[in-house]
């Protein structure tokens, strides 16, 4: 089933979970642990990410260690398939702009729409450490709005290959929303001009950037509405894990943490994280009663702690 049929069917309180496939060369086995995790908790659907590329350390016979950085880590397509089609959960998969050719993307397209999968979260993606070389007869997309605009054309039956129309697909399309502005957006609400496009190019919802202060949320969404965006917007949460986290999450999502959190962390570092569940739990069910559409969880290494979680809030 497609994102907003669920959305609009929710009869309670509804948790989607984003979960990220193993890096290259490992086995698919961690990860189906952690969707065992999940299913009892009834997603109505499971996000999994794509990566244009990874980067791993690798020994040297000289005992030197030498850092690699391969084009893509793959799993999306299949661990959706596994997903969809072994647990009976849907999944959205993951595309993405950069790294991709808009070829390689309708392939991909294509093979999920094989699997019956219904649902993708159109991204630009951030800049790969690994470029790979642009060959003359490929096309890319710049933004994720012209990612949207393509997924809109495939379903409409408008493939790249004009000769061999094909039936039309059927995607629900997400894209990413920015409750502190995008750090490349010189203000909010230039990004919001930028998330407009998106909608307008076709998205059917939105699901935000990990955020720790509701408020955040709160006037995103009033700042988005003011501009024209009707579509549902999705809060998304992860739970603070340790002391470690108070640099690097803000550092690596260009986010802030709240003063009181961030207090309250550093002098008990050694209950980060039952401090950080206790946060996020509060947060999930101040935005459920709200209003909020759903609360989507980013799963990292946390699935454990996600869903007792879910199952208080349940
Ligand atoms: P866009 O919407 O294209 O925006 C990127 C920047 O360009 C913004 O600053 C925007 O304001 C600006 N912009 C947009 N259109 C224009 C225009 N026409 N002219 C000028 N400026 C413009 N990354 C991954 O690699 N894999 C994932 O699976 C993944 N999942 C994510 C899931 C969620 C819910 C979120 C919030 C982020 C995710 N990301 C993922 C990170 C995302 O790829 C990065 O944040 C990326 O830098 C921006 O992607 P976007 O789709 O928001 O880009």
């Amino acid at each position: 089933m497609r994102v907003i049929e669920h959305l609009a069917k929710a009869q309670g309180p509804l948790f989607s979970y984003e979960i990220v496939p193993p890096p290259r060369g490992r086995s698919v086995k961690d990860i189906i642990e952690v969707v065992k995790v999940l299913a009892p908790l009834e997603p109505p659907w499971i996000d999994v990410t794509s990566h244009s590329s990874t980067t791993y350390y690798q020994e040297k016979l000289d005992g030197s260690i030498q850092k690699r950085t391969l084009r893509k880590r793959p799993g999306t397509l299949g661990i959706c398939g596994i997903i969809q089609n072994r647990f009976k959960i849907d999944t959205v998969a993951h595309i993405l702009c950069l790294g991709f050719s808009r070829e390689e993307t309708e392939d991909a397209l294509i093979e999920l729409s094989f699997l019956g999968i219904e649902n993708v979260l159109a991204l630009r993606g951030d800049m790969p450490n690994f470029q790979k070389p642009a060959r003359m007869d490929r096309t890319t997309n710049s933004y994720a709005a012209d990612l949207v605009a393509q997924i809109r054309d495939l379903n409409e039956g408008r493939f790249l290959d004009e000769l061999d129309r094909a039936d039309a697909l059927g995607f629900c399309v997400g894209v990413a929303g920015y409750p502190e502005k995008h750090f490349e957006a010189p203000s909010l609400k230039l990004d919001i001009m930028n998330l407009k496009k998106k909608v307008d190019a076709g998205a059917d919802y939105v699901v935000t950037q990990m955020f720790f202060d509701n408020q955040k949320y709160y006037a995103f969404v009033e700042a988005c509405r003011e501009a024209g965006i009707t579509v549902p917007i999705i809060p998304g949460i992860k739970i603070l894990k340790s002391a470690n986290q108070l640099k690097s999450v803000p550092k690596n999502f260009y986010i802030d943490l709240p003063d009181t959190l961030a207090e309250e962390v550093h002098q008990n570092p050694q209950h980060a994280e039952e401090i950080g569940k206790r946060w996020a739990q509060k947060q999930a069910e101040d935005l459920l009663n709200s209003g909020a559409p759903g609360v989507h969880f980013y799963v990292l290494n946390d699935v454990h702690s996600v869903a007792e979680i879910v199952r208080k809030i349940k």
